[in-house]
């Protein structure tokens, strides 16, 4: 019996049989979304209904329903009008690369449980590394996600910079890093982790737009020295998560050499923009960092999660978690291939197969081609934006990132916030758009993250009038 069972599971004929039908459901949904034939982006449904149908389907389910209730409960990120949170909307091969990591397997902590992927990870890295603008000792990793990479680098900067031997020796000296108010709270989170408490990381205002103002950073940095506190690292925003505002690289590139701290680079969102001529100027100072995170699933069209982490000093990637101090220039030359050793996971997916099949597929182009073009059209956008007197924006975009509130004559502040959390509402469960929010100094804007190439500014337009509809029937 259960060996019929398991017969079954691993039947190549039904594998077969089901991947092509599955294979050309997602090809229509593909069509139906990218081209429009679908009105709705997501088909808005609450937490607890959706908790009552999933229980329910466990019990009383078809399970060859599966596939095709998942995809209708689920948001759909090809879609044109689908300009809400940075996940990219992947590029089709690589579900099909990930449909080979999930078969094969290959956990890759150690080069005999994946040869290929390794190397290929291997290949991948050092071409990012090239296009960087790092030099010839630099290497790096892919690791599952800007989060892990960003308390990676963190972890590699204090062991290569700070005075003291925390991961030996445990916490004993107050360190500290500096970085913009603005920066993503996994920076924080990261921190915290390390042990650095709320006085280890130091904050720095940012200015009017929004950027880390660097003007501070003498001032700040002679304050925390005086109150005991080792700095061992800047981190720079490129850009900042909500309002997408770079913060100025080469300034804290030259600040961080000046006081020889590690310069962090966290670039999960628009790192990729290296392969944009158009706007690899956001991004100017970018090789004087001495690690940067590239997240693949953000602006490089892969599925979650893979991120890249490179090291400029390709050798401080191997001191990161070793666990002997004189590990360094010991064993690393002799295995340097085994990569379960310098990431923070032991086994993780395939996921260098993504990097390298756009690459070899489609060439740099491609990335260039998509980086540019929703950079462009988050200018645009910022341009409907500023001829339109019922809309405001934050902060002119200097990527797809545009935060934007809808306003009035005659009404207040507080009355506005309340008005576009409730036109935000409104449009989410309705279902046509599907854009997000976040509150800046205290006021509460509508966010939207231009990912989908296919959008146009014909959507954008339709979006703001469907605003102004949503916000003329809402009463405070
Ligand atoms: C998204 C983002 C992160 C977090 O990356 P994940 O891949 O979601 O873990 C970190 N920093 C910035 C600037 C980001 O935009």
């Amino acid at each position: 019996m259960k060996y019929t069972i398991l017969e079954k599971a691993y039947s190549p004929g039904d594998f077969r049989k089901r991947g092509h039908k599955l294979i050309d459901e997602l090809a229509d949904h593909l069509d139906r979304t990218l081209h429009e034939k679908s009105e709705k982006v997501i088909e808005w449904n609450p937490p607890e209904k959706e908790q009552i149908f999933w229980k329910d389907f466990l019990k009383n389910g078809d399970a060859e329903q599966f596939f095709p209730e998942v995809l209708k409960h689920t948001i759909h990120l090809h879609h044109p009008r689908y300009m809400g949170h940075q996940a990219s909307p992947t590029a089709p091969l690589t579900a099909l690369s990930s449909m080979v990591s999930a078969l094969f397997n290959n956990g890759m902590a150690v080069y005999e449980m994946g040869m290929a992927p390794t190397m290929i990870e291997e290949a991948v890295t050092g071409f990012l590394c090239e296009k960087v603008g790092y030099g010839p000792n630099a290497n790096g990793f892919l690791t599952s996600g800007g989060t892990l990479a960003n308390l990676t680098a963190l972890l590699a900067a204090r062991r290569a910079t700070a005075s003291y031997d925390v991961w030996n020796k445990g916490n004993g000296k107050a360190l500290g890093i500096m970085v913009s108010e603005e920066a993503h709270y996994c920076v924080d989170r990261a921190a915290k982790i390390m042990g650095l408490g709320e006085q280890g990381v130091i904050k720095i205002p940012t200015t009017e737009d929004f950027k880390m103002d660097t003007t501070l950073l003498e001032t700040y940095y002679e304050r925390a020295s005086k109150n005991g506190i080792e700095v061992f690292a800047v981190v720079g925003s490129a850009p900042s998560t909500a309002t997408g505002i770079h913060d100025d690289l080469e300034v804290l590139g030259n600040f961080s050499k000046k006081h020889k701290l590690w310069f962090h680079v966290d670039g999960a969102h628009g790192g990729a923009a290296i392969f944009s001529p158009k706007y690899r100027h956001t991004l100017k100072g970018v090789e004087m960092g001495d690690s940067i995170v590239i997240d693949g699933h953000k602006m490089m069209m892969m599925p979650m999660i893979t991120t890249a982490l490179l090291f400029k000093e390709g050798v401080n990637s191997y001191a990161t978690f070793s666990q002997k101090a004189d590990y360094l220039l010991g064993q690393t030359q002799q295995d340097w291939f085994n990569s379960g050793k310098r990431t923070f996971e032991c086994t993780k997916t395939m996921m260098s197969m993504n990097w390298y099949l756009l690459l070899k597929s489609y060439g740099e182009e491609l990335f260039d081609a998509y980086v540019t073009t929703l950079y462009d059209l988050g200018h645009q956008f910022g341009g409907l934006i500023n001829e339109d007197a019922q809309f405001e924006l934050a902060v002119n975009p200097m990527s797809n990132i545009v935060c934007f509130r809808y306003i009035e004559p005659g009404k207040d502040n507080t009355t506005l916030d309340r008005c576009n959390e409730a036109v935000r509402q409104a449009l989410l469960e309705e279902g046509e758009f599907y854009i997000v929010q976040t509150k800046l100094r205290q006021r509460h804007y509508l966010r939207v993250t231009l990912m989908n190439p296919f959008t146009t500014t014909t959507h954008l337009q339709q979006l703001l009038s469907k605003i102004k509809e949503k916000a003329s029937e809402w009463t405070p």
